[in-house]
């Protein structure tokens, strides 16, 4: 499909990344993630080829071990696993999720960490912010970590805590100070680098959570859990804002996710449109099966632009969060519209398993609510950009 802007500009790298994905892609076709989906399987052999490419070790610098490579050759990996019918959600948050760790980790932490995580050895999978009873609203989330000695005890419970079970490590966030004791809101949470191995059944459970996709998602109870003194990241009280400044990645991948969604449905729907003859003739023949494909298709490219925009000023170092949060509610709502013109371009068909477009359509609705629902990305236009009056 024409499209992918960036690579007019960067003298081929990132059409030859693609290129790498795309061949690694073609090894894990529709049965592949049919049968994990029926399993609820984790695609472990998928991650495990991602990782021995070092796809996901794109956004890790090479003086740990990394491929040091830009965002948009990050978002254009994630784009293109999807485009081609696979799925990053089983490892997408290492890429994001080791930028606050670099970003804000001491030297020690990232030359213990990084390298490993860059070879494959060790895996940053799991993010654990959300909470059962605060959800959105993180900063009344009620997870608390209580100094004593050199470590940090526990306690408390994380819900949609993806991927826990197949990732060594955690990120968690959680209050270090009660929030009546804090002048400005934000302050008093932090931010930990949980060794999952080592707290296992020592006061971490982790519960699978079935889903209406295959997403590996948990809820993760703490019990006294003990954290080393040494796994704080930063300093104590900051973690909010650690986190809050690993978000515009986070979006900016999903946002690429989501167009590479939006691709594969336009992809699907056009071809069929072509093969499936009725009344004597294509019903792609028909505008009132064409046209739905073709408003898809120029929202798809729209939406990619926006994402090109905020990778693009995200590898500047300048402010992207309006960007990164458009692209993450174009995209969306991109792969969205798509999806759902692909199961109506299908008829019947479009529910039929073996077509994949179900399991696409399933995995894609997600984006609309995780990891950042579309309302709250509106509110933060609405108060950031537009400077309307704050309404929560
Ligand atoms: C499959 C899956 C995987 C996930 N993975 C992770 C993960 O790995 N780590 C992690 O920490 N979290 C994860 N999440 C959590 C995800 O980020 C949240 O589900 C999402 O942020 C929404 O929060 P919530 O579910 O608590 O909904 P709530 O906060 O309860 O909100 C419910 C609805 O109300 C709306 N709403 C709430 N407040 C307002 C308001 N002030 N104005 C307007 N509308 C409002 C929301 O937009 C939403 O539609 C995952 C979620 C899912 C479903």
């Amino acid at each position: 499909m024409s499209g992918q802007i960036e690579d007019l500009s960067d003298g081929g790298e990132i059409a030859a990344i693609r290129e790498a994905v795309r061949a690694l892609c073609a090894d894990f076709p529709g049965e592949y993630w049919r049968e994990c989906d029926r399993a609820r399987a984790y695609p472990a052999a998928f991650v495990d080829a991602l990782t021995r490419a070092g796809f996901l070790a794109a956004l890790i610098p090479e003086a740990y071990g990394g491929s040091g490579l830009s965002m948009r050759a990050a978002a254009a990996i994630m784009e293109e696993i999807h485009a081609d019918g696979c799925n990053g959600a089983a490892c997408h948050a290492q890429m994001y999720t080791m930028g606050t760790l670099l970003r804000h980790g001491s030297e020690a932490q990232k030359q213990a960490y990084l390298p490993a995580i860059a070879r494959g050895e060790l895996r940053l999978q799991a993010f654990g912010v959300t909470e059962p009873t605060s959800g959105t609203d993180t900063l009344s989330l009620r997870t608390t970590a209580a100094r004593a000695g050199d470590a940090y005890i526990v306690n408390g419970q994380k819900i949609w805590t993806s991927r826990a079970e197949y990732s060594d490590l955690m990120l968690l966030l959680a209050r270090t100070t009660p929030r009546e004791h804090v002048t400005r809101r934000t302050d008093g949470l932090s931010v930990f680098l949980v060794d999952m191995r080592a707290a296992k059944d020592k006061g971490l459970t982790i519960r699978p959570i079935r889903t209406m996709m295959n997403h590996a998602t948990t809820e993760v109870f703490f019990d006294n859990m003990r954290v080393p003194a040494a796994n704080l990241i930063g300093e104590e009280g900051k973690g909010f804002r650690y986190i809050l400044s690993g978000m515009n990645a986070e979006r900016i991948l999903i946002a690429a996710e989501c167009i590479g969604d939006a691709k594969w449905f336009i992809d699907r729907a056009a071809s069929y449109a072509k093969e499936r003859v009725l009344f004597g003739r294509p019903i792609g023949q028909n505008q009132g099966v064409q046209f739905p494909i073709a408003r898809a298709y120029a929202q798809m490219r729209a939406a990619e632009l926006m994402v090109q925009e905020a990778a693009r000023k995200y590898e500047a170092g300048a402010d992207s969060g309006a960007e990164a949060n458009m692209a993450k509610l174009l995209a969306a709502d991109a792969s969205w519209a798509a999806a759902d013109m692909c199961v109506q371009t299908h008829g019947g068909f479009g529910f039929a398993e073996e077509y994949d477009v179900e399991r696409k359509f399933r995995e894609t609705r997600l984006y609309q609510v995780a990891p950042i629902s579309t309302n709250l990305i509106l509110s933060y236009l609405a108060e950031h950009v537009l400077g309307l009056p704050r309404s929560y």
